[in-house]
């Protein structure tokens, strides 16, 4: 049976991660918005230049498009046979309802939505430990990859900088707007009893191993 997941967590939760062990090991194709808007647009379909148009803007795409290339996709006969694993959507209770209607016309059923969780503090560590070099590029991390001299660029020797995105206070806003907009969509699929809390804080194995596990 192909296997149909949601995967529903924090950036720098290690959601990439999982989609990606889970697609090696049964088959299922990672469903990740950005990935398919940038299908979408680069295949210039009609959904795809509605997409562009906004993002051209530095707009959102409205909820009703990103919905409509999302459910396409579920629809594809690739990923009817594969199964599926849905990263980054659904982010409103709005798509959370349009994907429950859409699959239940189908009849297709979601084996688990899984939130993976991991304390704040551990993923602010993860992603604000983050630096760059101004020069090359090359990317370095406080603890899990650190440059041989503080600072500076271990290829060539210019020095590093920290991006805005990675810096501890804008990780912790970022992680409060996640929390702010997922929070009703968690609540939606706790009240449908499709929701299993998943301890994300330990090897990318073992969050894979939990997350199968549950579902025999
Ligand atoms: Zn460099």
């Amino acid at each position: 049976m192909p296997l149909r997941l949601i995967l529903i967590g924090p950036p720098g939760v290690g959601k990439g991660t999982q989609a990606a062990l889970i697609e090696q090991r049964t088959g299922a194709k990672p469903l990740s918005s950005g990935v398919i808007f940038r299908a979408e647009i680069d295949a210039e379909t009609d959904l795809g230049q509605l997409a562009k148009r906004y993002i051209d803007h530095g707009e959102l795409v409205p909820n009703g498009v990103t919905i409509q290339m999302m459910l396409k996709r579920i629809r594809s006969q690739e990923v009817r046979s594969h199964g599926f694993v849905l990263d980054g959507f659904p982010r409103t209770v709005r798509q959370a309802e349009a994907l429950t209607e859409e699959l239940e016309n189908i009849q297709v059923t979601i084996d688990a939505v899984v939130s993976l969780e991991v304390p704040e503090d551990v993923i602010v560590d993860r992603l604000s430990g983050r630096m760059g070099c101004t020069k090359c590029g090359e990317i370095y991390h406080s603890t899990n990859k650190p440059p041989k001299r503080e600072g500076i660029c271990d290829k060539c020797n210019s020095p590093l900088f920290v991006r805005e995105d990675d810096k501890p206070d804008t990780v912790r806003e970022r992680l409060r707007v996640f929390r702010d907009n997922t929070k009703p969509v968690i609540d939606y699929y706790e009240t449908l009893g499709r929701l299993r809390h998943i301890d994300a804080d330990r090897p990318a194995d073992q969050v894979y191993q939990d997350i199968v596990d549950g579902l025999v």
